[in-house]
């Protein structure tokens, strides 16, 4: 996949390898979410005073006191969540844009991405970088993210990229038979990312649960701004 990238910055290819190898190193060992995230031009998920940082492995302010995160975060979530073909993903916190676009990278892997942000200028400068880039399979909504999107449910993948003291039932209700939720749990500072696998029966709403990881991410809010 080859992305246009005239008039929106340069970075050379040499700092965007050096990060895919790191990820590669950390445990990555998904070919095709290293090859997206090789691709997608993250430094014009940030500001153009931070794009010189934008290939280094840390999550960076995009404002209103929220980050883009961690590519390594990015990649195991997204590898986490792909662990199988998942054509309807819903993403709570579309933030700068960043992790939906390299969701809605994973070719045949993907079909839709529904994703939700609370803060209303964030979404609108997601949207103009999702539309620079092509993404033609996402739709974004202002919205809070701990109701899901119930008009569009089920999903058959919701990943949440902010941190809820508890995983909101709405969620969970929203999940497909099969379908899987990536979500880190817990307090400010460290949280668990747990991963939520429900089971193929239509009848039953059962789930088996299992921590990924331990990240860090900015708290799940309620309400709109
Ligand atoms: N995936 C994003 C991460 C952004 S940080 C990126 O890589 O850029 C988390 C985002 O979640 C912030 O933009 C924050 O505003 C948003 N958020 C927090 N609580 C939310 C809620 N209840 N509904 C929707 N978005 C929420």
């Amino acid at each position: 996949m080859t992305y246009d990238l005239r008039g929106i910055g340069m970075t050379s290819q040499r700092t965007r390898d050096r990060l895919v190898r790191r990820l590669a190193e950390h445990g990555i060992d998904d070919e095709e979410v290293l090859e997206v995230v090789a691709t997608v031009p993250r430094h014009i998920f940030v500001d153009e005073a931070l794009a010189h940082r934008a290939y280094e492995d840390s999550a960076l302010p995009i404002g209103f006191g929220q980050t883009i995160s961690q590519p390594f975060v990015v990649a195991l979530m997204t590898m986490t969540l792909l662990n199988r073909p998942r054509p309807r993903i819903l993403e709570v916190g579309t933030g700068s844009g960043y992790q939906t676009a390299v969701l809605a990278s994973m070719g045949a892997r993907v079909g839709k991405i529904f994703s939700v942000e609370r803060l209303a200028p964030l979404i609108e400068r997601a949207r103009e970088r999702l539309h620079a880039l092509g993404l033609a399979n996402v739709r974004l909504k202002h919205g809070d993210g701990y109701e899901g999107w119930q008009a569009e449910g089920l999903f058959d993948g919701i990943v949440v990229t902010a941190a809820p003291r508890a995983v909101p039932d709405s969620l969970l209700e929203q999940l497909a038979p099969g379908g899987r939720l990536v979500v880190p749990v817990g307090d400010d500072g460290v949280q668990e990312l747990k991963v939520f696998d429900r089971t193929e029966s239509v009848s039953e709403q059962e789930f088996s649960v299992s921590t990924a990881e331990y990240v860090r991410f900015v708290p799940l809010l309620k309400g709109v701004q």
